[in-house]
C-alpha cells in the first residue's frame, strides 16, 4: 500500500504550528507495515487541496487529511474531498447526538449552523468516532484510493488514529525493528563493509545513523508475528556481525548492544549491578562527566561510592598521592599519569575497577600534545591498562564526550573478559 499524508492549515504553512501529525501517522503506520511515501502540508484554500488531492489519487492508495474539519469558515477539509469525489456531505448520526447532548450540557452556548458541519461525513464514508472532540472523521473508499480525514488536533487525532483507524487498515503485517549500537567505527568505514547488504535490501532492509562518536544500525522486516520477524532479523544480524573492520576487528565486539534506550554507560552499570562490583574515576580533562554519567542511573549507589576530579597537576598529587616530581616528569598528559590516577583512585575507594581520563580537550594544544588526546586508564584485579584516544577535529564538548565513551568501553572489554 503507497500512503501520503497530507495536512490542512495556513499555520502549518506560516511556521505557527509544527506538523506533529505527519510525524505520528508515519510513525504508526509504519509499525502496522503501510509504507508513507509522501507528506505534503497546504494551507486552508479549496483550490490548491483539489490540485492536490488530483495528484494524490494518482499516485497513492491511502491518501490521510488532517485538519480544517473544525466548525470556522477556514474549515474545509471535508468540502472539499466531498467536491473532489463528486460526492454530498450527509450527517452521521452518532456525531449529530453528540452535538446534542454537547449543547443541551451548555445551553449558554449558540448552536450555529457552523457547528452542525463538524457531524457531517462525505456520503457513502465509514464514520470514525471522536472520542476527545466534536469532529467526526472519515474513511472513504473511491476507485481503489482510500481516503481518510481526521481532525487537527493531536488530542483528537491519536485517539482517533490508534483506536479507530489503525485496526481498519491492519493488513496482518507489522514492522519489526532491531536497533544494533557499535562503538570504536565510523559510519562511512561501516557502510563500506556492509555496502553489498545495504546496496541490495529489500526485506529486511538496513539503516545507519551517525551519532556523538558510535553508529546505529537499525534492521527492520514485515513479519506477520515477532517469532516470523526474529528469524529474518537474526539470519541478518549474524551476516553483519561476521564482518571484519579495515583493521581486522570482528563487528562482533565492537557492537556493544540493542535498543534505541541502550548505551555504553547503561551496558557497564547493568554489569557492574548484576557481578556487584564496584568503580571509581579520577578525572581531568572531563572533570566529573564518567562519575556524572554513573549517576545518571538509579541504584548506582551499589557500585559506585565516589570518586576524584582531579584537574590540577597539583591536585592531581595532593588528591591522589602521586609524586608530583615524576607527575612533572611524565606531564599530566601520559600514559604514566592515566595509570597512577586510575591504580590510585582504585585504591583509595577500595573499589573494583578505578577508571582514569586525563588528556587535553582543546582547542589549544597542551604539553605538546594536539587537541583531542586523551588517555584513558583502568586499574582492575588482573592489572593496569591505558588506552590513548585521538579525538581529533572535534568540539571541547565533544571530546569529553567521547573520551568518557571510551572509558566506559574500557571497562565494558574489561568485564566481557574478566
Ligand atoms: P478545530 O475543531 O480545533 O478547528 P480542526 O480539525 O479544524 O480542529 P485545525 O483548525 O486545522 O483543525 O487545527 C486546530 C489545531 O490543531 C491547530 O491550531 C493546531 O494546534 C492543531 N493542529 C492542526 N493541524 C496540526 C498538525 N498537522 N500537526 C499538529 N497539530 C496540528
Amino acid at each position: 500500500m503507497k500512503a501520503e499524508i497530507i495536512a490542512v492549515g495556513t499555520e502549518i504553512l506560516t511556521g505557527q504550528i509544527v506538523n506533529t501529525n505527519a510525524q505520528f501517522l508515519s510513525e504508526k503506520l509504519a509499525e502496522i507495515g503501510v509504507d508513507v511515501y509522501f507528506q505534503t502540508a497546504v494551507g486552508d484554500n479549496e483550490a490548491r487541496l483539489l490540485s492536490l488531492l488530483e495528484i494524490a489519487s494518482q499516485r497513492s492508495n491511502l491518501v490521510i487529511l488532517t485538519g480544517g474539519l473544525g466548525p470556522t469558515e477556514d474549515d474545509l477539509t471535508k468540502q472539499t474531498l466531498a467536491k473532489f469525489l463528486g460526492k454530498n456531505l450527509v450527517f452521521d448520526p452518532q456525531a449529530q447526538e453528540k452535538l446534542d447532548i454537547f449543547f443541551a450540557q451548555r445551553p449558554d452556548y449558540a448552536r450555529t449552523p457552523n457547528n452542525e458541519r463538524q457531524a457531517q461525513i462525505v456520503e457513502g464514508a465509514t464514520p470514525l468516532p471522536n472520542e476527545t472532540g466534536l469532529a467526526v472523521g472519515g474513511v472513504s473508499e473511491v476507485d481503489g484510493v482510500t481516503y481518510v480525514v481526521l481532525p487537527g488536533p493531536p488530542s483528537e487525532l491519536k485517539p482517533m488514529v490508534l483506536n479507530q483507524l489503525l485496526p481498519k487498515l491492519m493488513t496482518g503485517t507489522k514492522l519489526y525493528s532491531r536497533v544494533l549500537r557499535f562503538f570504536g567505527i565510523g559510519e562511512s568505514q561501516l557502510v563500506t563493509i556492509l555496502a553489498d547488504l545495504i546496496n541490495n535490501q529489500t526485506d529486511p532492509t538496513l539503516a545507519p545513523y551517525a551519532k556523538t562518536g558510535e553508529v546505529t544500525l537499525r534492521l527492520s522486516t514485515k513479519a506477520v508475528s515477532q517469532e516470523k520477524a526474529d528469524q529474518a532479523l537474526d539470519t541478518l544480524e549474524n551476516q553483519i556481525l561476521d564482518r571484519q573492520t579495515f583493521e581486522g576487528i570482528s563487528l562482533r565486539d565492537i557492537c556493544y548492544g540493542y535498543g534505541e534506550e541502550t548505551s555504553l554507560a547503561s551496558v557497564v552499570v547493568e554489569e557492574l549491578k548484576k557481578r556487584q562490583k564496584s568503580i571509581t574515576a579520577a578525572e581531568s580533562l572531563t572533570a566529573g562527566l564518567f562519575q556524572a554519567t554513573l549517576a545518571d542511573f538509579s541504584g548506582v549507589s551499589a557500585i559506585f561510592n565516589g570518586g576524584f576530579v582531579t584537574y590540577s597537576l597539583e591536585e592531581k598529587s595532593k588528591m591522589l598521592d602521586i609524586s608530583e616530581q615524576e607527575l612533572k616528569e611524565h606531564g599530566v598528559v601520559s600514559e604514566f599519569t592515566a595509570r597512577k590516577m586510575a591504580e590510585q583512585a582504585r585504591l583509595k575507594t577500595q573499589s573494583d575497577y578505578g577508571v582514569s581520563l586525563t588528556g587535553v580537550a582543546g582547542p589549544d594544544s597542551l604539553e605538546g600534545h594536539p587537541a583531542g588526546t586523551v588517555f584513558i586508564g583502568l586499574a582492575h584485579a588482573k592489572g593496569t591498562e591505558v588506552i590513548k584516544a585521538n579525538i581529533a577535529g572535534r568540539s571541547r564538548a565533544d571530546v569529553r564526550h567521547i573520551a568518557v565513551m571510551h572509558a566506559f568501553n574500557l571497562v565494558r572489554k574489561a568485564l566481557l573478559s574478566d
